[in-house]
């Protein structure tokens, strides 16, 4: 678990972490810019309030246009592509001779080529330093995410096997052992239960679980802590070290190249590394070349969409456990009609015995039908977004890429944004999901994409015209 940095209060206008100040700047620049910082912070969290904004620093305003900076340049092309337009929009609001919003690099030393001391380890004996060292840096395992827990069938049991593999092996069998598949197919189910096995049968060897996006974090705020040395250090004395979603890091220049290094350290020793994707090595986009070849070296292993079969057989290991009497008529309807993955599919039986425990009523077909209306008539409706994406990318005649490209020219931004907005109407995806799957950008960013596209709606009956269409045809 990330440890939890200061309490929350007022932003961090004078940015001590960064070692800039803001000498000189007037004072009503300063409070609007508190006011922007206190905005964006309630709408995109404390965690990416805490990685992104707070090392910002305000410069000055000239011409209408605020200059922000940042201590590197990977924080600036992040700020710039996820948190500009917002902060803008804000600033406006506040400001209205306002023009534009620039994010720059800070004039001091790069912090990317710093070099600070390695810290010590607190003394102790190896296991404790060791287990510290993994709670520091791992995140929680879900005790659920077992291998007995996992129903194994045609479409996951190549993986599975592989996993086990991995899991029972005191060597390491193939390197690295890559995951792929959609979503809510078992991937991090897998994966825990990997590093939960290891931990038990095998507690010398210290296994590190974490999210891609976890990992890009750490890595930005070593950057703004100057402590890249130590945060190498940590990753490199690691036995396994599994990162889940790493699709999340494609097109991230820098956490790629820091990703590449630990990568290619740790095989070289001979370490276990364990990585999960929706897409195979050589489908994910924004990945190099040499760090996809590097993927692929080792056993890549696949989920495919479930069949009716895993899908009963799921539900009827899930409903024995929740210890609830589920008619097997319910059970095969649930299998027949819920198909796009087993997420949904735990979440419609956990809502069909929540419910019959509430009222009191046993489980029937009629009663299902009912209390899973909006998940159906979702499931009925299957669109995905990766047709939204393509069929959106062809009307506007722009290449599917640019979905998830950093490219911001109004050319390919308008599509992306109308794509992102069929997208949040047209399936049940959450905004975090629908900006992981539009080249890893923030919910904010799908957020006002709505909005705009909302906006655009009502005042140009061309455009509008163009979204109806591309519904129509999307859900016909
Ligand atoms: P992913 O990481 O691929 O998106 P998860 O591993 O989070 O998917 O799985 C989503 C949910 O479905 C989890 O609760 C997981 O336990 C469950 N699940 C997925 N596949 C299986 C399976 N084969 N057997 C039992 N549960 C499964
Ligand atoms: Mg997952």
């Amino acid at each position: 678990m990330e440890s939890m940095r200061d309490m929350p209060g007022k932003p961090h206008i004078d940015t001590s972490t960064s070692g800039q100040s803001n000498k000189g700047v007037p004072e009503e620049l300063l409070q609007q810019w508190e006011s922007v910082a206190n905005q964006m912070r309630a709408e995109i969290g404390e965690a990416s309030y805490q990685s992104w904004l707070r090392p910002m620093t305000v410069r000055s305003m000239e011409n209408g246009v605020v200059t922000i900076s940042v201590p590197t340049r990977f924080m600036r092309d992040w700020a710039t592509a996820h948190y500009q337009d917002r902060m803008t929009e804000l600033w406006r609001t506040a400001n209205t001779s306002l023009k534009g919003v620039e994010v720059v690099v800070h004039s001091a030393p790069s912090a990317e080529t710093a070099d600070t001391p390695v810290k010590r380890s607190p003394v102790g004996s190896a296991a404790t330093v060791r287990e510290q060292h993994r709670d520091d840096l791992s995140a929680p395992l879900d005790g659920r995410f077992t291998f007995d827990q996992f129903v194994v069938g045609k479409p996951n049991e190549f993986a599975y096997a592989a996993a086990r593999r991995v899991a029972e092996a005191d060597s390491v069998p193939f390197n690295p052992l890559f995951l792929y598949g959609g979503v809510g197919l078992g991937k991090t189910h897998l994966m825990h239960a990997i590093a939960g096995h290891i931990r038990q049968d095998q507690p010398e060897r210290t296994v590190i679980y974490m999210s891609a996006e976890k990992f890009m974090y750490r890595f930005v705020s070593a950057l703004r802590e100057q402590n890249t040395v130590d945060f190498k250090q940590q990753f490199r004395s690691v036995d396994v070290l599994m990162i889940d979603d790493v699709q999340f890091i494609a097109g991230k220049d820098s956490t790629q190249e820091e990703f590449f290094h630990t990568f290619n350290a740790l095989v070289d020793q001979g370490r276990q590394i364990v990585i999960s994707a929706d897409k195979s090595p050589s489908d994910l986009e924004g990945m190099e070349e040499r760090l996809v070849s590097r993927l692929n070296c080792g056993l890549v292993a696949d989920i495919h969409a479930t069949t009716y079969e895993l899908r009963l057989g799921i539900l009827q290991s899930k409903a024995h456990k929740l210890g609830a009497e589920v008619p097997a008529k319910v059970l095969e309807f649930l299998a027949h009609k819920i198909t796009a993955n087993v997420r949904e599919l735990e979440g419609a039986l956990n809502r069909v015995v929540a419910h019959s425990q509430l009222v009191g009523r046993d489980i029937s077909l009629e009663t299902s039908q009912d209390v899973l209306r909006d998940l159906l008539r979702a499931n009925d409706r299957r669109v995905t977004i990766e047709e939204i994406q393509k069929q959106v990318a062809s009307h506007f005649n722009v290449r599917i890429s640019d979905m998830h490209s950093a490219r911001r020219a109004r050319s390919v931004a308008r599509p992306r944004q109308v794509a992102m907005y069929l997208a949040k109407q047209l399936t049940s995806r959450s905004l975090p999901e629908i900006g992981r799957k539009f080249g890893g950008r923030d919910h904010t960013t799908v957020m006002h994409a709505v909005r705009k596209v909302e906006e655009l709606r009502e005042h140009d009956t061309t455009f509008n015209e163009d979204v109806e269409l591309l519904r129509r045809m999307l859900e016909g």
